[in-house]
C-alpha cells in the first residue's frame, strides 16, 4: 500500500492499528517509510530472468548491488540495478563461439561449447603446456604404446597424403 502512495495514517486506519505501528513495521522491513522503487530479491531475480543464486553471485562480483541491506541476508534492489544487470547479461557473450549467451545459460551458449573447452586447441597455453610435459612422461614410461601411437599416427599421414594426391590428378 505504501508502494502505491497510500499515507501512513490512512494504511493505519485500514488496518486498524496506530500510525505509529505502521512506521514501525515499515522500517523493520523495508529499512525506510518513504515512498520507494524498491523489489525483493526474489521479484528482482524474476525480472531480469535468473536465479536469486546467480543475482548473488552478480552482487559479490561487484556487477551490481541491492539498494538496501536489511538484515539476515534480506536485499532490497532498486530499477538502477536491474538495468545495471540486463546490460550486464545483454553483453555477455560465449568466450567460445562469440554469441550472445541466451538467458538460462551463464558462460557457454551450448552445452556444445562448453564439452569444446576440453579440447587441446581450446585450452589456455598454461594448460596446453602441462598437457604436453605430461603426455611426453607418460610417453617415456610406454614405449611400446608410443611405438604404436607412431605407426598410427603415420598411417593416417599417409592416407591423407594419397587421397590428396587422389583429388589433385
Ligand atoms: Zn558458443
Amino acid at each position: 500500500m505504501r508502494q502505491s502512495g497510500t499515507t501512513l495514517q490512512h494504511i493505519a486506519e485500514y488496518i486498524g492499528v496506530s500510525r505509529q505501528w505502521v512506521s514501525r513495521q515499515l522500517i523493520k522491513y523495508y529499512g525506510s517509510t518513504q515512498i520507494q522503487d524498491l523489489v525483493t530479491i526474489r521479484e528482482f531475480a524474476r525480472m531480469v530472468g535468473h536465479t536469486r543464486r546467480y543475482i548473488n553471485k552478480l552482487w559479490h562480483r561487484g556487477i551490481i548491488r541491492p539498494v538496501q541491506v536489511i538484515g539476515r541476508g534480506r536485499t532490497l534492489w532498486g530499477p538502477e540495478s536491474a538495468v545495471a544487470a540486463i546490460s550486464y547479461l545483454d553483453s555477455l557473450r560465449c568466450p567460445i563461439c562469440d554469441t550472445p549467451l541466451p538467458s538460462e545459460r551463464q558462460t557457454y551458449c551450448s552445452r556444445g561449447c562448453y564439452l569444446e573447452t576440453h579440447k587441446y586447441k581450446n585450452m589456455p597455453e598454461q594448460a596446453r603446456s602441462r598437457h604436453r610435459r605430461s603426455v611426453a612422461q607418460w610417453l617415456t614410461r610406454h614405449p611400446e604404446q608410443a611405438r604404436q601411437i607412431e605407426q598410427r599416427k603415420q598411417r593416417k599421414y599417409q592416407a591423407k597424403k594419397s587421397t590428396r594426391r587422389y583429388h589433385d590428378t
